[in-house]
């Protein structure tokens, strides 16, 4: 047994330090990044924001809707074949920098992912998307689709150490998602006793990344527009999103109306609801690692879009970042014991 005592951090442990800026609103800032990457010869350009995979997040319709702003939808791996076949007919040429498609490390999963990018060879962006991305077997499976996928630009995870990330990347990953733990609906941390604080795993994975010119995207635990511009600043090149995007009418899941209140479903991918729903059942051997929670209604998503890219528009104009690009190199974090004041927070 071993001890680190070196502090780990937190979205909520940190502000990030107002600094002189000649910029005069919040129109001036870009929010657009361009990438190369390590292995894939793919040029990638807009803004780096992705829903999260989720079945309930990684919806069409969501991709959809966040193409408009040219954010990432990561689409989940439950549509069919004929489904994605009839997303795509009616789609402008551009939808194919703006998602991505999923895939598991079964074997199943690799037939499907095989069928998929042969029928729709103009898709670029694979996931390929364990909850603990720190096994043999992981590794040799992001090697394998490498192989299988030399152009395509491959996202893999998931992983919060910084030599976990090289030798993902070294593997044939292009971009590493990073974070254990953190997620709205993940309850990890308390089966399990597993995880790492989310700012710290960022910017030690992204130390690590850039060393090799590869990315990492923050994945899980942001909560509000603040925490993006929190993760952006401690060095994520891209943000994933599930609980901020879910409840909007892109998301997946009846409408349930209590009280006179409307809520949506909201789920992780290994709660209980989402393996009945996908594999029938808990298997034995393994607990549920995520929850379920009913979710406020907030109608369509582009509010919601709007809101997070005006917060992260304000936070480069208060470091003086003209380009989200340069929001780390002008990040400097404080440590704080407060956050939001909350005196008005309560209902009724
Ligand atoms: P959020 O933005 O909601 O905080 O986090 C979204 C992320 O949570 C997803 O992208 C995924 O990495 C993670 N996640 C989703 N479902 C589950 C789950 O059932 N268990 C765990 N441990 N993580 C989950």
């Amino acid at each position: 047994m071993r001890i680190e005592n070196e502090i780990k951090l937190g979205f909520k442990d940190v502000m990030i330090r107002p600094k002189r800026s000649t910029l005069k609103s919040r129109k001036e800032v870009s929010l657009e990044r361009e990438f190369s990457f390590i292995h894939s010869p793919y040029k990638w350009k807009g803004v780096p924001v992705m829903a999260a995979n989720m079945d309930t997040t990684g919806t069409f319709e969501m991709a959809k809707e966040l193409l408009k702003h040219q954010l990432i939808t990561v689409i989940h791996k439950h549509y069919t074949i004929e489904e994605w076949a009839q997303f795509l007919q009616h789609i402008d040429a551009s939808i194919y920098d703006h998602i991505a498609v999923s895939t598991g490390t079964g074997k199943k999963d690799t037939e499907k992912l095989q069928k998929l990018m042969t029928a729709f060879p103009d898709l670029k962006i694979i996931c390929i998307d364990v909850a603990n991305g720190y096994s043999e077997h992981f590794v040799n499976y992001v090697k394998a689709v490498r192989k299988l996928f030399p152009d395509k630009i491959i996202m893999g995870g998931n992983v919060v150490t910084g030599e976990m990330v090289e030798e993902l990347l070294l593997a044939g990953a292009d971009i590493v998602k990073v974070g254990i733990g953190p997620g709205s609906v993940c309850t990890t941390r308390v089966k399990t006793g597993v995880g790492y604080p989310q700012l710290s795993a960022i910017i030690e994975c992204a130390d690590a990344a850039h060393g090799l010119g590869g990315q990492i995207i923050s994945d899980g635990g942001c909560k509000t527009p603040g925490d993006l511009a929190k993760a952006f600043g401690g060095g994520a090149d891209f943000v994933m999103l599930g609980g901020m995007l879910a409840g909007h009418d892109e998301s997946s899941g009846e409408l349930i109306e209590k009280n006179g209140k409307r809520y949506k479903k909201f789920y992780g991918m290994s709660s209980e609801t989402a393996m009945q729903k996908h594999m029938g059942g808990v298997a034995e051997y393994r607990a549920s690692e995520g929850k379920t929670v009913e979710i406020a209604y907030r109608g369509a998503v582009e509010h919601t879009i709007r809101d997070i890219l005006g917060g992260l528009r304000s936070a480069c104009t208060y470091v003086g970042a003209a380009r989200l690009k340069e929001l780390t190199k002008r990040t400097t974090f404080i440590r704080v014991m407060e956050q939001e004041n909350e005196v008005f927070n309560k209902e009724g």
